[in-house]
């Protein structure tokens, strides 16, 4: 078994060679005692991986990399929802501040139909951005999964999403995903 050190710079260079291949800028890799499981962090450009990802076999680990590194190449956009989330975010809860601002009567203001109106709205905006969210993530998932198919085949991947879909560690959405894509490109 190699030394958790040896483990480590095989990591790195699996990530480097990976990241050269979808010719993206190498994320950084932070590897953490915590069992909180394999992710990008698109913020910093750094993936982080947990000692039960290290011990993985090395197919299964390649294809986690593969696909970590695959988020990578999503960077950009998701630094652009975060900025939007930030931005809608902050756009709504000016409208209160304005509202309260140039209202002549803060009775109005303290008792009413404004406050409700907002906090309605408030909660509907929330509901659907986190909607969007998660629809958003779903489409990354699957993309970082095509990346990794891209790099290690399609029939790996799915191998390994099968196993991680066993281990209820994956939505089932991303092994039919992978299905149908092995299934599209052996005809
Ligand atoms: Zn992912």
């Amino acid at each position: 078994m190699k030394r958790p050190r040896a483990e480590e710079q095989h990591i790195l260079s699996l990530v480097a060679d990976d990241a050269a291949l979808l010719h993206v800028a190498t994320p950084r890799v932070r590897f953490v005692t915590t069992s909180s499981g394999p992710c990008y962090e698109a913020l910093f450009n750094r993936i982080e991986l947990d000692r039960a990802t290290l011990a993985l076999p090395e197919p299964l680990l390649r294809i986690v990399v593969a696909h970590e590194v695959g988020h990578a190449t999503q960077r950009n956009s998701m630094l652009l929802d975060f900025a939007w989330t930030v931005l809608a975010a902050m756009a709504l809860l000016s409208i209160p501040c304005i509202i309260f601002a140039i209202s002549p009567d803060d009775d109005l203001w303290r008792t009413g139909v404004p406050g409700l109106g907002f906090v309605l709205a408030f909660f509907a905006c929330a509901k659907i951005w986190r909607m969007r969210a998660v629809k958003r993530a779903a489409t990354f998932e699957l993309d970082a999964d095509a990346k990794a198919a891209s790099l290690c085949g399609a029939a790996s991947a799915l191998a390994a999403l099968e196993t991680m879909a066993a281990r209820g560690c994956i939505d089932e959405a991303r092994v039919d995903a992978m299905r149908a894509r092995l299934m599209s490109t052996s005809r």
